[in-house]
C-alpha cells in the first residue's frame, strides 16, 4: 500500500475524531509566554473546541486521533477492529508537528489528542503521553492540552498524562454497566471509574502539594470530564442521570458529556437503526445544567422525566418539573430566596441575580421582571407581584400546552 501523506492521514483521524463531544475547554489555568524567552502558547479558561468564550474569543483546539487502527471491537465505533473504515496513524512527532504548525499559523490554541488501541493499552498510552512530553519538554508548548487516556493503561501512564495535560478524560462510554457488556465486550466498567478515581486522587494530592510547595507540579488542572453515548442502548434518561450525578460525586468531574449515538456504516446488529432526536441529547445538557447551576438533585431531575423514564422533548426539564409541582408556585418575586426562584420556568441564573439586587432598591412589578427574562409568559404562571397574580393560570389542566414551543424548532437555550 502506498504511504499515506501527512495530509491523507489527517484528513481520516480528524474526520474520525468527530464522534468525541468531549473536548471543551472549561477550568484551566491562564498561561502565558511572560517570564520565558522560549514558551510559546498562551490559553485561557474557558471555551470549546470550536466555541467562543465569554470574552468573544474563539478556542480552538486541534482534535484528532494518533491512530484509528484499533484491536477493541466496541459495536458502536467506527473506528472497531472489524470495521472496514480507511485507517491511518500518526507518529507522536507527527502529532506534534502538526500541532507546533497549527499553532504558528493561529489555527488553534491547544490539541485535542484521542486514539485508537494499537497493539496494548500501554503502548498507546505511551505514545500519547509521548506527543505531551515533546510539546511540554522539548518545545515549552503552553497552549492547551486535553489527552483522553485509556482506562486499561497502567495508572502510572495515566499519571503521566495528568502532568502534561490540561484536562484528562476518560469515557463511560455507556450509562449503564449491562449496555457497556453488551456493546463494549472488551471494556470493563470497574476498570473505566477506577481509573477515574486514580484521576481524581492525583487531581487532589497535586491540589494539595501546590498549596504548601509553589513549585509542585500540576496534574490536569482543567480537571477531568467524561462522555456517554446516548441512545445505542436501552438506558432511559433517569438512568443517564443518575449515572451522571454520580460520577460528578464520585470522581469530581468538571463535565459529563453526551454524545447521541450516530449509526455508522456496516453498523453491528446489536445497534439500533436509528439516532435518538438529536433534541434528547440536548435535554439531557439542559438536565445536566440544572443539577451543576440550579441546584436541582439528580433525583428531582429524574422526576421530571415521563412514564418511559426519558425527559419530554418538547418542553425543557425545568418546565417539566414546574408542572408537575404547581403546588410549589407562585413563588412571590420581591421575597422568595435564590433556590427558590431558580426554579422558575424562564428565570436564568443571570435574572434572579438580577432580581436579587434590583429587589433591594425597590418593589419589582411584572413589567420589570419581564425586562429580565426572554419570555414572560413563561415566567408568569410561576410567581406573583403586587400587581400580578396567576389566580387560575398556575393549575389550568393545559398550561403545558400553552407553554411549550409552538415551533418546529425547539428552544436551544431555554433556562
Ligand atoms: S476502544 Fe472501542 S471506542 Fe475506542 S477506538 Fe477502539 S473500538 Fe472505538
Amino acid at each position: 500500500m502506498a504511504q499515506q501523506t501527512i495530509l491523507q492521514k489527517l484528513e481520516i483521524l480528524a474526520d474520525a475524531a468527530k464522534y468525541d463531544a468531549s473536548c471543551a475547554s472549561s477550568g484551566t489555568a491562564k498561561k502565558n509566554s511572560l517570564g520565558s524567552s522560549k514558551g510559546i502558547g498562551s490559553t485561557e479558561g474557558m471555551g470549546i473546541c470550536h466555541a467562543y468564550a465569554p470574552d468573544g474569543r474563539c478556542i480552538s483546539l486541534l482534535k484528532l486521533l494518533l491512530t484509528n487502527h484499533c484491536i477493541f471491537d466496541c459495536h458502536y465505533c467506527v473506528n472497531r477492529k472489524s470495521s472496514n473504515t480507511p485507517r491511518a496513524r500518526f507518529t507522536p512527532q507527527e502529532v506534534v508537528d502538526l500541532t507546533l504548525n497549527f499553532y504558528r499559523r493561529n489555527y488553534i490554541e491547544g490539541l485535542f489528542l484521542s486514539s485508537g488501541i494499537i497493539k496494548t493499552s500501554n503502548h498507546t498510552m505511551e505514545q500519547m503521553v509521548e506527543v505531551a512530553r515533546i510539546l511540554r519538554e522539548e518545545h515549552d508548548f503552553r497552549g492547551y492540552i486535553h489527552l483522553k487516556t485509556i482506562p486499561e493503561a497502567d495508572p502510572q501512564l495515566v499519571h503521566q498524562a495528568g502532568l502534561y495535560a490540561d484536562r484528562v478524560s476518560i469515557n463511560v462510554e455507556l450509562p449503564t454497566d449491562s449496555g457497556l457488556t453488551r456493546l463494549a465486550p472488551d471494556k470493563d466498567a470497574r476498570q473505566i471509574e477506577g481509573a477515574m478515581k486514580g484521576v481524581k486522587s492525583s487531581i487532589v494530592e497535586a491540589t494539595d502539594a501546590r498549596k504548601r510547595f509553589k513549585h509542585a507540579p500540576r496534574f490536569a488542572p482543567a480537571g477531568q470530564s467524561t462522555q456517554m453515548i446516548v441512545g445505542a442502548d436501552a438506558a432511559t434518561d433517569a438512568d443517564i442521570v443518575g449515572k451522571a450525578s454520580r460520577l460528578y460525586d464520585g470522581y469530581s468531574l468538571r463535565r459529563v458529556y453526551y454524545s447521541a449515538f450516530s449509526p455508522i456504516p456496516d453498523a453491528s446488529a446489536v445497534l439500533p437503526l436509528k439516532r435518538p432526536p438529536l433534541i434528547r441529547e440536548h435535554r439531557l445538557y439542559q438536565s445536566d445544567w440544572l443539577m451543576r447551576f440550579y441546584g436541582y438533585k439528580a433525583g428531582e431531575v429524574m422526576q421530571a422525566t415521563g412514564a418511559d423514564g426519558n425527559l419530554p422533548l418538547d418542553i425543557d426539564p425545568k418546565l417539566a418539573w414546574a408542572l408537575k409541582f404547581r403546588g410549589e408556585f407562585p413563588l412571590d418575586v420581591n421575597r422568595a430566596p435564590k433556590d427558590r426562584l431558580l426554579r422558575v420556568p424562564g428565570l436564568g441564573v443571570k435574572a434572579v441575580n438580577q432580581i436579587l439586587v434590583a429587589r433591594r432598591y425597590k418593589t419589582l412589578r411584572l413589567e420589570d421582571v419581564g425586562k429580565l427574562t426572554v419570555s414572560i409568559a413563561k415566567v408568569r404562571p410561576f410567581i406573583c407581584t403586587p400587581d400580578w397574580r396567576p389566580t387560575q393560570l398556575t393549575d389550568r389542566a393545559d398550561l403545558r400546552a400553552l407553554l411549550a414551543p409552538k415551533e418546529e424548532q425547539l428552544e436551544l437555550f431555554a433556562a
